[in-house]
């Protein structure tokens, strides 16, 4: 992939074009979030599974961090800042994790362009 990505660059540079710079935080900080407060849309199903879950693998695929844990074990996820990305819905070995999409009219909102 990053052999694809540099023959691309390479073209482009050879036209005379310059791909932009991107950086994940002014992506991430360009997106809105309309926060269901009442319905979280994921949850952890049961603390306690998490406090025997040595590798607890919920914490490192989060492309914005979400999952975050405790001295004592316990998972807290931080749902308001979910992109809706899907990869945690199928990361815990004890299907530990209730995932759905957010009710209408709120979750990430993206801007393309
Ligand atoms: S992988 Fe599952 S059981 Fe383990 S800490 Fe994460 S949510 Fe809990
Ligand atoms: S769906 Fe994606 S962005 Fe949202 S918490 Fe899970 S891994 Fe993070």
């Amino acid at each position: 992939m990053d052999a694809k990505r540099d023959t691309v660059a390479e073209t482009r540079s050879q036209a005379g074009e310059e791909l932009p710079h991107v950086y994940i935080d002014d992506i991430l900080s360009s997106l809105k979030y309309y926060v269901d407060e009442d319905e979280p849309h994921l949850q952890i199903i049961a603390g306690d599974v998490c406090i025997r879950c040595a590798a607890k693998p919920c914490l490192y695929p989060c492309s914005v961090g979400a999952y975050q844990a405790q001295d004592s074990g316990v998972v807290q996820i931080a749902y308001h800042s979910c992109v809706e990305c899907g990869t945690c819905r199928m990361i815990c070995p004890y299907d530990n994790i209730r995932w759905k999409y957010p009710r209408g009219g709120y979750g990430v909102a993206y801007k393309f362009g």
